[in-house]
């Protein structure tokens, strides 16, 4: 049985962040926790949270830091991710939330490192014009990958579209984001020695090779 990790995966959109957190969460038996993902459900779903979030995600706005940290604190305090741990993917985004997520972590469960998947501009933005993704279970595909079968996902059946926010327009936007507010947020965590910087610019298995040896060290260093 392997024993568990509380980890933070950052990167640019198209980093391949969702692709590594997906693989993570199985080597370690712990829940994939993608702030994306439960907004783009509960947009799906139409409820309160996601009538607010829609219209912000779609042009590639982020949303109020305290919404999103009252998602994630829900979503952190189930049984799964107190017993074991967590992937956490899309949060924290900015140093404010940093902090936020600071106060909702037990004291004594701090998170194991910060692992932040860097990738250059340029191809990030090759990945995600061509990038389509399942609706139901997430799973990404490209124009150059696509599934077997027509547009229907390979693993759930579901439909696989281009995601509303993977336009030049909205891509734009959410890169500007991500130097405005992420970029400070890698200092923030380098600073407290947590940051562990992968090449994400290498074939899947081998991003996720390094980053195991990376997380692995920091769980001899504490368990
Ligand atoms: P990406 O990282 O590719 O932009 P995500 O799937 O992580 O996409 O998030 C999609 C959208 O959901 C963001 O553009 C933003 O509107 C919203 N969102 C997700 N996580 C956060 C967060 N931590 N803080 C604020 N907004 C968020």
């Amino acid at each position: 049985m392997p024993t568990g990790v509380r980890l933070v995966v950052l990167g640019k959109q198209g980093a391949g962040k969702g692709t590594q957190c997906v693989r993570l969460s199985h080597r370690y038996a712990v829940p994939h926790i993608s702030t994306g993902d439960m907004l783009r459900a509960a947009v799906r779903a139409r409820t309160a949270l996601g009538l607010e979030a829609e219209s912000l995600m779609t042009t590639g706005e982020l949303l109020p830091d305290e919404l999103i940290t009252r998602m994630v604190a829900e979503r952190l305090s189930e049984r799964d991710a107190t017993a074991r741990g967590f992937i956490l993917d899309g949060y924290p985004r900015t140093v404010s939330q940093a902090k936020m997520l600071d106060t909702i972590l037990d004291e004594d469960l701090p998170l194991h490192c910060v692992v932040n998947l860097e990738v250059a501009t340029d191809l990030v933005l090759q990945r995600l014009v061509s990038r389509r993704t399942c609706v139901d279970c997430a799973a990404i595909y490209s124009t150059n990958e696509p599934p077997i079968e027509g547009w229907s996902c390979d693993v759930c059946g579901g439909e696989v579209v281009q995601r509303p926010d993977d336009t030049a327009e909205a891509i734009m936007t959410r890169l500007q984001a991500y130097e405005r507010e992420t970029l400070p947020l890698i200092n923030f965590y380098a600073e407290r020695g947590l940051l562990e910087t992968i090449d994400g610019d290498q074939a899947p298995d081998a991003v996720l090779a390094d980053t195991v040896i990376a997380v692995e060290r920091r769980k001899r260093e504490m368990p």
